[in-house]
Formats: C-alpha cells, structure tokens, sequence
C-alpha cells in the first residue's frame, strides 16, 4: 500500500477545526474526518434508546447493536450512518454536543471507535479532527496541530454562527456550555483533551480565517513534500 500521510488537528469544541480541516482537505485533496460527529452519533442512538449517557452499564450492553458508517456526499461532505440511516444534521443539537462529551469519557466507547478511526487513516490521506488524534488515534500522524482561542472568543464565534443561521443565540448560555466541555474532556482519566508533545500549538484567538489558513499550511509545508 502507498505511503499515507496524516494530519491531526485536535483542540477544545469551538476552536474552528471543522472549518479549518475541512478547507484544507479541499485543497490537499485528502480525506477530512471529524471524529466528534462519531460520538455524537453514538450519544444521539443512545438518546433515542433513553438510555442515559452516564450509564456505564446500559451503554456497555447497547453499543454492540449500533453499526456507525461514515461515508462522503459528491461535495466531500462527511455523514454519518446510524444503523443505515443518515443522521448528520441531527447530530448538532447543544444537548447532543453535551451526551457525547459524556460518552466520549468511557473506556468501551472510546475502544469501539478506535479502529474505525485509524482504518481510515491507513486507506486514505487524511485531515482529522477532534480531542485525542494526535495523543491516541494517530501517534505517529505525519503533522499535528493543537488549534485553541479563548473561552470567550470561541463561544463568540459559535453565537455569530447560530445567528448568521437565523438561529436563536445566547452568548452567556454558550460560553457556559463551552466551559462545561472543556472541563469534562480535559479532566477525563480516558484520552482526555491535550496537546501532544510534539503537536504545534496555534492560538487563533486574535487571528481570522485566513491567517490560520495561512499558519497551519506553513506549518504542512515544512513536513509534507508536495
Ligand atoms: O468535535 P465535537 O464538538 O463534535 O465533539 C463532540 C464531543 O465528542 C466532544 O466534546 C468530545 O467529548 C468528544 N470527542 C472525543 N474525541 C474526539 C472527538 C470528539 O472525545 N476525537
């Protein structure tokens, strides 16, 4: 098989990595992976089951009936196949965001979705995202990128979002929500949220779009030819 390469890009919820990985896997022409909608995807078969997240027990004894496909749309756009059925827009509620933080803590879960996270990545090139990439899923990733901001500029980014939707937006609810994740995926014993040792940290706090584009295909360029 070809050599492959990687890219990890992990940070706090918020931080801009989907948007970030994905307009860098469009133009590298690699495969994006965001590995937080896989969690979200198990937290969302849960709900539906009523079977609480906090669980251990009941989520041990569901997750062998749940099958978790990830395909790509002609766009490129990533869904996720919940026993065969699309569920990639219901997925992204703020009480989903909430139970897959919660679930993403327990040991069988995060067991279950390894292999399929690094099966993946031994098929194509890709750009992937989420909390543990560069420490867990993919050690030896061939870039890796920790991407944060600020508590507040990243809920601020994520009310501009919901609004710019035409949704409902409260900057001091998000904010809480935000802290309330970062708290639980960085104080969980299992692949808790952190920069590798040798991931590069960017902080993209007082930095727009373009000029974390910019950093990061920098920081690509030195370590993959073209
Ligand atoms: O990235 P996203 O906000 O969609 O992730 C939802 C949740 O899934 C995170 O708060 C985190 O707890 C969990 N997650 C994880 N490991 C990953 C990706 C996401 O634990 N690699």
């Amino acid at each position: 098989m070809a050599k492959t390469y990687s890219i990890a890009i992990d940070g706090p919820a918020g931080a801009g990595k989907s948007t970030i990985a994905k307009a860098l896997a469009k133009e590298l022409g690699y495969h994006y992976v965001d590995t937080g909608a896989i969690y979200r995807t198990v937290a969302y078969f849960l709900d539906l089951l009523n079977v609480s997240v906090k669980d251990v027990d009941a989520v041990e004894r569901y997750i062998d009936e749940l099958t978790i496909q990830i395909t790509y749309d002609e766009t490129g756009k990533q869904h996720m196949l919940m026993n065969g059925m699309d569920v990639t827009d219901d997925i992204r509620t703020q009480d989903i965001s909430q139970k897959a933080s919660l679930v993403s803590a327990h040991a069988v879960v995060r067991e279950v979705l390894l292999d399929m996270q690094r099966d993946v990545a031994k098929q194509h090139n890709v750009i992937m995202d989420g909390r543990d990439i560069g420490t867990v899923v993919l050690p030896k990733a061939t870039v890796k990128i920790f991407l944060t901001a600020s508590a507040e500029v990243r809920a601020q980014r994520r009310t501009d979002e919901l609004v710019a939707k035409g949704q409902k937006a409260d900057f001091a609810q998000t904010l809480k929500d935000i802290q309330q994740r970062d708290y639980q995926d960085t104080h969980r014993p299992i692949a808790p949220l952190k920069q590798a040792s040798d991931a590069v940290l960017v902080d993209t706090s007082d930095m727009n779009i373009e000029q974390v584009l910019a950093a990061i295909k920098k920081i690509i360029q030195e370590k993959i030819p073209k």
